[in-house]
């Protein structure tokens, strides 16, 4: 399989001209790094789709459409103190979507891996409400474009950003179509993310999550990775995995409490990879969130590329390994996980 990179520099117009971690040098740091790397002729890079308000509406309500609209018909504003809203912001992210939808496309019908470098990022957008630096739910709203129009069924959503994914959560929180994977910082913004949150209704049983304590690297990671995630996937049998890719759990990430590196990436694309292999017919397919260190971003983001293209380099590793506490209290989350979900 090949893989497919969507970027659109208008990305980097989503931009309020002030001091934020969400910063547009995220994304022109990720690129020309990707551009000049090793494996550059590698990777193909597609423009997002052109779509219209209709493709939000499947995962956002006309009300919450129309409050953005407004924003930034006035110029711009704050959903909340973190969350900026600049006069072009509705514009870019629908193109935002526009990318998720167009590396959807590349993964399901044209069996690349593919990843959509894109801001603003999306997994704490909710139904109804932007939050976390997030304004429209990327993710959700490309597999909802998928399942209508290509017959797409089962997804598997993987959320390896360090904070939990709660707009993602909450769209996704009663359907059994889509089974929702999370590990991330807990306790930590944006205080969801619980091991007892695992579903409503139908849905019941198909949001799983891993919340753990600050300090855990590349092996708990890998951890839950091949304890829980693998027969969560196995017994889910998904038709696709989606990733929310964020890096905010990088050693050196201003945000986060982690330390993960990019060989714990690397990896971590390894184990999707060979689930993949198994499960699924096309590509995986990622979707940028978070991640504020720009080198810890695009050395990540590197490992993840080189690992889906099948080249593999030296990775750097970080230095920092969780204390016998917090593997310990690790330990227990995925003991307890496991119970809860009856995986044996
Ligand atoms: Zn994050």
């Amino acid at each position: 399989m090949g893989v497919a990179l969507v970027y659109s520099p208008r990305y980097l117009l989503h931009n309020k001209g002030i001091k934020h971690p969400e910063s547009p040098q995220r994304l022109a740091v990720l690129v020309k790094g990707l551009q000049n790397s090793p494996f550059a002729g590698e990777i193909k890079w597609l423009d997002p789709l052109e779509i219209d308000e209709e493709v939000l509406l499947r995962v956002h309500t006309k009300s919450y459409i129309n409050l953005l609209k407004a924003y930034a018909f006035l110029g711009g504003g704050w959903l909340d103190e973190d969350t900026f809203v600049s006069a072009n912001s509705y514009d870019i992210a629908l193109l935002a979507v526009g990318g998720a939808v167009r590396a959807i496309e590349q993964a399901w019908k044209a069996r690349d891996h593919s990843f959509a470098l894109l801001r603003p990022p999306g997994h704490h957008a909710s139904q109804s409400r932007g939050a976390g630096f997030c304004l429209l739910n990327n993710i959700a709203c490309a597999i909802r474009y998928g399942q209508e129009h290509w017959g797409l069924k089962k997804v598997l959503v993987v959320d390896w950003d360090l904070h939990h994914g709660n707009g993602t959560q909450e769209i996704f929180y009663e359907d059994p179509s889509v089974l929702y994977f999370s590990l991330h910082q807990f306790p930590w913004y944006p205080g969801t993310g619980k091991v007892e949150e695992t579903g409503k209704g139908k849905g019941k049983g198909y949001t799983v999550n891993v919340p753990l304590p600050a300090g855990c690297g590349d092996e708990e990671y890998i951890a839950v990775f091949e304890e829980v995630l693998i027969p969560i996937a196995y017994r889910f049998q998904p038709d696709l995995i989606a990733v929310s890719a964020g890096f905010d759990a990088h050693f050196a990430d201003p945000i986060g409490g982690m330390f993960v590196s990019p060989y714990g990436y690397g990896m971590m694309t390894r184990i999707l990879k060979e689930l993949n292999e198994e499960l699924c017919e096309g590509g995986i397919f990622a979707v940028l969130e978070g991640g504020y260190n720009l080198e810890g971003l695009l050395n990540s983001v590197q490992a993840v590329i080189g690992e889906l293209l099948d080249i593999r380099f030296p990775l750097q590793r970080g230095e920092r390994i969780a204390d016998d506490t917090t593997r310990q209290k690790v330990n227990e989350v995925i003991v307890e996980v496991k119970d809860l979900h009856s995986l044996g």
